[in-house]
């Protein structure tokens, strides 16, 4: 039997059959609200279809303009722009794969100021209050998700899915958080669950039966106030009778503090809910969020928690997740890590989704480029992010590569990040570059500094040293008592019960984290994310709220930067709120505005303000940054040899991943 039997099998529907049981989810890329005409999303779509998605969902799109999350988000009202729906569900259609558009009423989530929910309570991730809606609002919204469904079938899509969770209007109906209505709208569980019966009933009778329509529910609010698991299994039941083709799981409002598709949340954590839904009802029930390789996604379909898996994330990191996996080459999947670094994070900076380990997600276009004429010996120096990314896509454009590095292994500063929990995932990218150094024949030569007279030889050279860490001139830094980060995370030192961190840029963070939680395999146990979070997996409080397991401190850490303010300025905007929340239950001290004055036996002396302390500390972890390592680049300069200099050995400031690999991509495409 195929290892992947469950996943590859088809799913019949009656009307219409999906090829397999992995969906690719809706995702906010902003490619829907920019790109007019729609031929790059067109592109996107597409690439995933043939990659084997059974299903893609669309974006959201509102039904109409109170609903819309952003002022110029996407919406589907009218026939303007059914002409730019088709390109897409055409594209989608040749591609081989099927397409399913997301119908989204933002509700009090929207940014714009005229939007509408249940009651009038601001959500505390938005401050702008919402209009109560009258009766004859809500009349008109079902009329329109009704219209919207319809266009969608006019418009070639296969299905729609209806949007009924993370917090968003229909969810705002279901809870008694955000409906304090005493009408037909509010008060009892019927009553709550009145407006999404109502809307399934009017879009199946609008679009057929032979249409696909699936229901986003919410499956654990989350939040105080939410649904209890009775209660979501009732609305389970409602939508199904009312129309539902598939349920599909949503986990948590946006407004949620529990991280859901973070790092930090255990792979395939949420199954249980899923569990539940399809004990719930006979439809098909799709399980979410956290399934990032075949091999949770067959471990899911297999147990019987779900019919169907939706991965949203995976298919940004590898548009042939499917395809590779019926192929026999599960090995050349590239995971999605769950950093939210390039996607979720672009997205709250204005930007266009795309993905850390796979930069050309949302920009295929800009990547077609032939395959060059002249095969080129390429030698690239350094195997991190940046030389490895380089090296990787140079040899699948059919150059001869020869990787030179002077550590033992490759994978460079990802070697560091990987043992901070959760980072671990960042084994699967080198994982995958291993696969890729196999396939297209790369030669690595670990533990080797080449030399000029070497390198002089090759057509191209890239130059990929890196960054190594800044040393400080504290008066007493070569005390016994201090040590870079590279030595605490690369586990050649160990720190003591008191710790104090200089500097709390995303390292000082990660070091921070690292010292303060339990060994990987019992950081990422779901049982232990479960008691530190506070969810009770049965879900008979409402919301699935209990209180969090309080543990003691496994050290007293204090972290400490020059510049006033606020820490952790530079974290990102969907997972910094994580870690400060974690580093806070564990009382990990900050202070900022510090001078260092000295270190000694008593330990590291600073000023505060116009205060002189004494930090008594056992250790002191320097994480104050980066310098490029770029002696080689100078060296061959000097010598008159040609390379190219990318990553942090360009510029150690701001580096991260995301940078070194899109550099050394795109560097790649110029050969
Ligand atoms: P960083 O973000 O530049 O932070 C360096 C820290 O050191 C700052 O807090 C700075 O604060 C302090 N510092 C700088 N020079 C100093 C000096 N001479 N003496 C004392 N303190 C000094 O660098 P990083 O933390 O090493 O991170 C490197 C890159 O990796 C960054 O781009 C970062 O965003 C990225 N990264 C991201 C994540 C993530 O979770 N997304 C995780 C790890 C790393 P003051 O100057 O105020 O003291
Ligand atoms: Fe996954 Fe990170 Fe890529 Fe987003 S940026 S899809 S989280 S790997």
């Amino acid at each position: 039997m195929n290892a992947y039997a469950h996943l590859l099998s088809p799913l019949d529907l009656g009307f219409t059959k999906l090829s397999c049981r992995a969906i690719m989810g809706s995702m906010h890329t902003r490619l829907e609200t920019l790109d007019r005409p729609a031929e790059r999303v067109a592109r996107f779509y597409a690439e995933r279809a043939r990659g084997g998605a059974a299903l893609i969902i669309t974006g959201g799109f509102s039904p109409n303009g109170e609903g819309l999350l952003e002022p110029n988000g996407p919406v589907l009202s009218e026939h303007g722009h059914l002409h730019e729906h088709r390109s897409v569900t055409e594209a989608v259609r040749q591609a081989g794969g099927k397409i399913a558009l997301q119908i989204l009423h933002a509700g009090r989530y929207a940014t714009h100021g005229t939007s509408v929910a249940p009651s009038t309570l601001a959500s505390p991730i938005n401050p702008k209050a919402p209009r109560r809606m009258t009766a004859a609002d809500i009349e008109r919204t079902i009329e329109d998700y009704a219209t919207c469904a319809a266009l969608a079938r006019d418009a070639g899509y296969d299905g729609v899915e209806v949007m009924a969770s993370e917090g968003y209007l229909i969810n705002e109906f279901t809870a008694l958080r955000t409906n304090d209505r005493s009408d037909d709208w509010g008060g009892s569980l019927e009553n709550r669950l009145r407006l999404p019966v109502e809307i399934l009933r009017r879009v199946r009778a609008k679009v057929g039966a032979d249409f696909i329509v699936i229901y986003r529910i919410s499956s654990i609010d989350l939040v105080e106030g939410g649904l209890t698991s009775d209660e979501i299994a009732v609305q389970a039941r409602a939508v199904e009778a009312a129309g539902a083709t598939i349920i599909n799981q949503g986990i948590g409002w946006h407004e949620a503090r529990v991280p859901t598709i973070a790092q930090k949340v255990p792979r395939g954590m949420w199954t249980f809910a899923a569990r539940r839904l399809k004990d719930a009802v006979k439809i098909p029930v799709i399980a979410s969020n956290r399934i990032s390789t075949p091999d949770v996604a067959e471990r899911i379909l297999a147990s019987g928690e779900a019919d169907l898996v939706s991965m949203a994330r995976p298919w940004l990191a590898d548009p042939e997740f499917i395809a590779k996996t019926r192929g026999g080459r599960t090995d050349e999947v590239n995971v999605c890590i769950a950093c939210n670094q390039a996607c979720l994070d672009y997205i709250f900076s204005g930007r266009v989704a795309t993905c850390l380990v796979n930069p050309k997600a949302g920009r295929e276009i800009e990547f077609d480029q032939p395959l060059p004429m002249v095969q080129k010996r390429v030698a690239v120096v350094g195997a991190g992010p940046a030389g490895l990314a380089c090296a990787t896509t140079a040899g699948a454009r059919g150059h001869q590569v020869t990787v030179f590095e002077a550590q033992s292994r490759i994978g460079g500063q990802l070697n560091l990040a990987r043992n901070v929990p959760g980072k671990e995932e960042f084994d699967e990218t080198i994982r995958y570059w291993r696969r890729l150094i196999d396939k297209h024949g790369i030669s690595v030569k670990t533990a080797t500094r080449p030399t000029t007279d070497e390198l002089a030889q090759f057509d191209e050279v890239v130059i990929a040293t890196g960054v190594s860490a800044r040393h400080l001139d504290i008066p007493g830094v070569r005390h016994p008592s201090c040590v870079s980060y590279v030595e605490i995370l690369s586990g050649r030192a160990s720190a003591g019960k008191r710790v104090a961190i200089i500097g709390a840029g995303g390292i000082g963070f990660d070091v921070a984290e690292f010292l303060s939680s339990p060994p990987p395999d019992q950081a990422m146990d779901p049982r232990h994310f479960l008691a530190e979070w506070g969810i009770d997996p049965a879900n008979t409080e409402k919301g699935g709220l209990i209180a969090p397991a309080t543990e003691a401190p496994l050290r007293e850490i204090v972290m400490l930067q020059r510049k006033p303010g606020r820490m952790g300025r530079g974290l990102g905007v969907s997972t910094g709120w994580i870690l400060r929340l974690m580093l806070a239950k564990r009382k990990v001290a900050q202070m900022t505005g510090v001078t260092y004055r000295h270190i000694d036996d008593a330990g590291l002396h600073i000023t505060v303000g116009t205060d002189d302390k004494v930090l008594p500390v056992d250790t002191i972890v320097i994480c104050a940054g980066q310098e490029s390592e770029r002696g080689l680049y100078d060296v061959l300069a000097e010598k008159g040899v040609k390379a190219h200099l990318i990553g942090g050995a360009a510029k150690a400031a701001e580096l991260d991943a995301m940078r070194a690999i899109d550099e050394g991509m795109r560097l790649a495409y110029t050969f």
